[in-house]
């Protein structure tokens, strides 16, 4: 597993290379094509880090998806900052998904049932169409289900990942899938040489779990929780 994690300069060296390189497209075209990068950010904790991370990618014209709990206990989509960073997000041409929590005690058809509705709840609030999903900390059983949703791209879709149940990646993959997870790439950080390898690539990045140059990784957590404390005392100031 490599140790490399992301900070916010690399993140702009990467949005960079991937601007320079002209091979981002959007999930609803890559499947006819035969290079693709693909990138996705799953908005679990910080509406303050998405917003940061959508100015890099719209100050280098980079569009990417970023997908949305509705039943998140840290953010409210119908707040005035998730509803200011839908309209940035459509501004700027990027995308809304839906971040789907699979449900393993009910069958795929339940999900598929429970995602097409939440599909239509998180349209009607952002006011712009959702047509992908993908799902929140993914069990085996989500990722085996492959749910197919009409008009709806399921970014866990054998067009845009390769599931291996082993966990024994190949070296090259169909979709060669990079994702951080707690602070490291355990399949690949996206440096230069690595995005160069691979003709179609997902690239997963949490806003959440990209640190300051010179701050710890340790001190993350922290500061994730500071964000929160200073929007709930704010609204307790507003009354008291
Ligand atoms: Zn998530």
């Amino acid at each position: 597993m490599m140790e490399k994690h992301m900070t916010w300069s690399l993140f702009e060296t990467l949005v960079t290379e991937l601007a320079r390189s002209g091979r981002v497209h959007d999930f609803m075209q890559s499947p006819k094509r035969r290079n693709f990068v693909l990138l996705r950010h799953d908005v679990d904790f910080s509406i303050e880090r998405n917003a940061h991370m959508l100015g890099i990618e719209r100050k280098h014209e980079v569009q990417a998806t970023y997908c949305f709990l509705i039943d998140s206990p840290s953010y409210n989509p119908l707040s005035a900052e998730v509803q200011s960073l839908f309209r940035d997000i459509v501004s700027a041409k990027c995308h809304i998904g839906l971040h789907y929590r699979y449900n393993d005690n009910l069958d795929p058809e339940e999900n598929s049932a429970a995602i097409t509705r939440q599909l239509k709840t998180l349209s009607d609030i952002a006011g712009t169409t959702v047509d992908r999903f993908s799902f929140h900390c993914p069990s085996k059983k989500a990722l085996n289900a492959k749910i197919a949703i009409p008009n709806a791209a399921n970014c866990y879709g054998p067009e845009f990942f390769s599931f291996y149940p082993d966990e024994k990646v190949p070296q090259n993959p169909p979709v060669k899938y990079i994702a951080d997870s707690n602070y490291s790439f355990p399949w690949g950080f996206p440096d230069h040489e690595t995005l160069e390898a691979h003709d179609k690539i997902q690239v997963l990045i949490h806003a959440d779990n990209i640190v300051d140059d010179e701050q710890p990784k340790s001190k993350n957590r922290d500061a994730l929780l500071r964000e929160k404390l200073k929007h709930i005392t704010r609204d307790l100031n507003s009354m008291y």
